[in-house]
């Protein structure tokens, strides 16, 4: 018994827009039935939109025609009703059109609806795996829909901040692109056309956008969405949207600070947040040093000392024998902790630093003027005092150190540190700490692959006062790029970017790439840097993290319209499967193995 809308049925306005000032009028509304309750000769009946709830009153005495079809209404019914807005008599202080109702005369059932598998509320308890199936009914809750709305929001101020005010220019890149061998794994899309070859969706618009700025754009941004094969983890989809931008003649600070007008824009008009430019700057060295990361949380402190003097030579092996590896012992110290943290705590906590590869958790504490420690015993009288005297532990207070390989240490107190912090309830309504951290090395050494890799990318220009040394002691150069954190997550990245075909093949040579493999695969960009290249940078923003970052969410698939789960597979359409065997023939594709032979 659906009805079909005709001319004359045309919406007022969204649900979730009426107020008192609308009493007395008459409206047409159209949405989904929230719920129908039926108080004999009364119905009502909450209808909903991406607005809001409204009211729909019926009344057996005045209209029983259209209160016998408002009888048949079941949840999630899409209506179209009229009739006048009157204001209530008892007021719902919860929603915003809480004062009103609009006592309906005309009501047509545009679609019936099945039950649905779950019900349509906020704060879902239903499991996620049911919700992602059903997808577009999660997306009519309310909270997940409004996360939608806000991310559109995000989107439109980026853009009037970038094209409207800065005079960047809105450029699509191409998503069918050349295979790259640096990076993450490409998604590959096989050629009919080509048989045998095959292109790979983008990573990030990276070379493009650089060719833009050789092409005179000057600036380019764009809404870009990126492909990357990892394996995942909770904050990462294999495609995600980055806020892309390029600029040409600028220096890392002239790209600093447009962004930061960026920021200041998006926070204030989104959250409301004047936050003070410029913002702090710290390097990747001090950021490694003080927080053991390089997007270090600023909204606690826990900061790491290093005791690795101290350790050296002590008594007690696991100390010294890191030091002797070559390794280094740091600790943190929790402020009034003694109390928050039991022997179960502690062993938790070991339990956590293992997941980062350190051995063991070391501790000390001093509660009411006595002394406890995992360590102490071995330590001697002064050892142990020159520990405290450098963690400024007092009465109340807990210290966690790690002795081990200098990247564990970092990772695991780093983590730790964050981990604390969320365990003390210190990062909920903490507010924003956001910073730039700079100089970040430009390469990394594998020692898995016995070979460096950019840290950032392979057209991070080096630091000029570092280059002499790409060939001799390539770790020690730094890079000038740049990341964006906010609350400990690396919000965007950036980075000026090599512009001559010389540093460009040095690049490329450190980084084990020959001359063949450069020209064969980077040829048309060493080929382009002959022809006038502006010096030029730039950065992203990933969409999907700033968003959830603003919203204050963790999953960030709640962010998304239609993410996948941490398998990369999407549980609605359920992608991947399988292609027809006529398509592969046609790409010139066999199958050697299905996924339950794997
Ligand atoms: N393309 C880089 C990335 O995706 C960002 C940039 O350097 O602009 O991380």
């Amino acid at each position: 018994m659906s009805e079909l809308l005709t001319a004359n049925d045309k919406r007022t306005k969204y649900c979730g827009e009426f107020t008192s000032a609308d009493a007395g009028k008459r409206v047409c509304v159209m949405g989904w039935a929230q719920r129908q309750r039926d108080l004999g000769s009364l119905i009502f009946i909450d209808l909903r939109d991406r607005s809001g709830i409204l009211q729909l009153a019926f009344d057996e005495n005045t209209n029983k025609a259209v209160f016998d079809t408002a009888f048949g209404v079941r949840a999630e019914y899409v209506l179209c009703a009229k009739g006048v807005v009157r204001m209530r008599s008892s007021v719902n202080k919860n929603i915003p059109t809480g004062e009103v109702e609009l006592y309906v005369d005309e009501l047509k059932v545009l679609s019936s609806a099945q039950t649905p598998p779950f019900e349509i509320v906020e704060n879902s308890s239903v499991k996620p795996e049911l919700r992602l199936k059903h997808r577009y009914l999660d997306l009519r809750r309310p909270d997940l829909s409004r996360n939608i709305m806000a991310r559109s929001k995000i989107s439109k101020i980026a853009r009037d901040y970038f094209c409207g005010e800065q005079g960047f220019m809105d450029i699509e890149t191409p998503c069918l692109i050349r295979p790259t061998p640096e990076g993450a794994r490409d998604y590959l899309v096989p050629s009919r056309v080509h048989p045998g070859n095959f292109y790979a969706l983008p990573q990030s618009p990276q070379l493009y956008k650089q060719l833009l700025m050789l092409s005179g754009f000057d600036r380019y941004f764009q809404i870009a969405r990126c492909f990357r094969d990892e394996d995942l983890r909770a904050d990462r989809q294999p495609e995600f949207t980055q806020i892309d931008l390029e600029m040409s003649f600028v220096t890392q600070d002239d790209v600093i600070s447009v962004v930061e007008g960026f920021l200041k824009k998006v926070f204030w008009e989104f959250k409301g947040i004047d936050i003070e430019m410029p913002l702090m700057r710290m390097t990747y060295a001090e950021a490694m040093d003080r927080f053991g990361s390089d997007k270090p949380d600023l909204r606690f402190g826990f900061e790491l000392k290093d005791l690795t003097e101290i350790a050296r030579g002590c008594s007690f092996k696991v100390f010294s024998g890191a030091v002797e590896n070559g390794g280094n012992v740091r600790g943190i110290k929790i402020d009034g902790g003694a109390s928050a943290f039991s022997r179960k705590d502690i062993d938790s906590l070991t339990e956590y630093v293992k997941s980062y590869r350190a051995k063991g958790l070391a501790w000390y504490k001093v509660q009411n003027g006595e002394v406890s420690s995992s360590y102490a015993k071995f330590l001697s009288q002064e050892e142990n005092e020159a520990v405290v005297r450098t963690l400024e532990i007092g009465d109340g207070d807990i210290a966690f150190i790690v002795a081990d390989k200098p990247q564990v240490v970092f990772d695991s107190l780093g983590a730790l540190r964050c981990e604390i912090a969320r365990r003390l309830g210190l990062t909920k309504n903490a507010g924003y700490k956001l910073l730039w951290v700079t100089d970040f090395p430009l390469l990394e050494y594998s020692e898995e692959d016995g070979r460096y890799y950019a840290k950032h990318h392979p057209f991070t220009m080096p630091n000029p006062d570092d280059l002499p040394l790409l060939e001799t002691a390539p770790e020690k150069v730094r890079s000038i790029a740049y990341d964006i954190v906010i609350n400990g997550t690396e919000a965007g990245g950036g980075s000026i970017r090599i512009h001559t075909p010389d540093i460009q093949n040095r690049m490329f040579r450190a980084l084990g790439i020959g001359e063949e493999e450069a020209q064969n695969k980077f040829g048309f960009l060493l080929e382009a840097f002959k022809y006038g290249t502006p010096p030029h940078g730039g950065l992203a923003f990933g969409l999907d993290r700033l968003t959830a970052l603003l919203l204050g969410i963790d999953d960030i698939r709640d962010v998304i319209a239609f993410p996948k789960v941490q398998n990369a597979s999407e549980l609605m359409t359920k992608c991947p499967a399988p292609a027809d065997e006529k398509a592969l023939e046609e790409l010139s594709i066999a199958v050697t193995k299905t996924e339950e032979e794997v």
